[in-house]
């Protein structure tokens, strides 16, 4: 069969938590908590599937979960969305983003991505017939060279992705930054396809800033989330996407027949469970000492941080460790020291190597004391 995606391999996390499978590592490679979510939550779904919410849900989500997304999202961001005409319930963060593009994308346009980048977008572009342009965001600290995204603007580009909290550096985008984005979008008549994922693990004192807030932007833009990072459960693959009634109309039908809808249950627990606002607003603070307490650990050894800001990620430099090529060095961690981590070059295209490793800090601290051990062995 002709592929589709012929440069497409196994993605890397796969492959890293495989490995680590194999030799039974200590996994800070891809991004999932390794402590427990709320019992509360987990009843409230039990519940729901017990007393019969077992049936197919509306295709745009449930409607009282898209009423509880909307007060949430007035209340932390003072804006309002209309849950009948601008949320959609996806399977998912990563499939959120995928409709985002399949709704723009027409053969040939050309996508404005940051590099690192997690791994998903790019074939995401390519797949629905897309050109990605890849910019790479500033070594060592990540900022955005906003010249450069201007330089790279031609008559075919359609829309722009970002990322904030970003993964995989942890950088977060400033009001600036969103300023000199909407002023891009708005004067090149360009689409925004806004990750925001990690919304609420954002460390130091900093805002998410949230495309929703920048009503011109917001006007041409499909911000994306996920449940799985706000409650610890990753492995239920619910997320939504904000996005204006004009565009949703036409992301919504894309969604209709491709999904459809999703896991009931889970909308009729998380949107009962949504009134306990102490759980996502605790977040920031419980994964700042996490990412601290890393830090910590690792203080004595030869590994740099390159700080993040947010997210569930830091990443490390081993300049002075080692010289290998990071896919070597990530290889030799998992195999000779028990670690599994994700080398930095695999969010690159051209495999961009500047020596750096990301670490997964959202484990339970004896984790992360079993994974410092493991690192400073080196
Ligand atoms: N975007 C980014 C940057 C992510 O890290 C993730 C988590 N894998 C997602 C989107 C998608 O999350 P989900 O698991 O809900 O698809
Ligand atoms: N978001 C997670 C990461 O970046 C993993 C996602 C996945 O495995 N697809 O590690």
């Amino acid at each position: 069969m002709q592929s589709k995606l012929p440069s497409i391999g196994t993605s890397i996390f796969t492959v890293m938590s495989q490995l680590a499978l194999k030799h039974n590592a200590i996994n800070l490679g891809q991004g999932f908590p390794d402590f427990p979510m709320s019992e509360t939550l987990i009843n409230s779904v039990s519940e729901a599937m017990q007393e019969g919410g077992n049936q197919y849900a509306h295709t745009y989500g449930l409607p009282l979960l898209r009423e509880r997304l909307a007060e949430k999202i007035n209340f932390l961001y003072q804006t309002t969305i209309h849950p009948e005409t601008e949320i959609t319930i996806t399977p998912g963060g990563t499939y959120a983003i995928f409709n985002a593009f399949s709704t723009i994308i027409q053969q040939g346009d050309e996508v404005i991505i940051f590099e690192p980048a997690y791994d998903s977008y790019i074939p995401n572009i390519t797949f629905n017939g897309g050109v990605v342009v890849p910019i790479a965001l500033e070594f060592p600290n990540y900022t955005i060279p906003w010249d450069k995204v201007i330089a790279a603007i031609t008559k075919k580009t359609k829309a722009i992705l970002v990322n904030t909290p970003h993964n995989p550096t942890g950088v977060v985008m400033t009001k600036q930054d969103l300023l000199q984005l909407q002023e891009i979008v708005l004067t090149n008549n360009l689409y925004l396809i806004s990750d925001e994922v990690y919304e609420h693990l954002i460390y130091d004192n900093k805002q998410h800033e949230t495309a929703m807030k920048y009503p011109d932007l917001f006007a041409r833009s499909f911000v994306c989330f996920s449940f799985g990072k706000t409650y610890h459960c990753t492995g239920w693959k619910l997320g939504y996407c904000v996005a204006p009634a004009a565009l949703m109309k036409e992301y919504r039908k894309v969604h209709q027949f491709n999904a459809f809808s999703c896991d009931t249950p889970k909308q009729l627990g998380i949107a009962k469970y949504m009134n306990n606002k102490e759980a996502y607003l605790t977040l920031g603070n419980m994964y700042q000492e996490k990412r601290d307490y890393l830090r910590s650990l690792l203080a004595g050894t030869q590994f740099k941080y390159i700080p993040s800001s947010g997210s569930y990620f830091e990443s490390y430099s081993y300049e002075a460790i080692s010289d290998e090529a990071d896919t070597i060095f990530a290889e030799r961690l998992v195999k000779d020291f028990g670690i599994a981590v994700i080398p930095m070059s695999a969010f690159y295209q051209n495999a961009t190597d500047h020596k750096v490793i990301r670490l997964c800090f959202a484990k339970k601290m004896e984790t992360l004391e079993a994974a410092a051990a493991c690192l400073s062995k080196i």
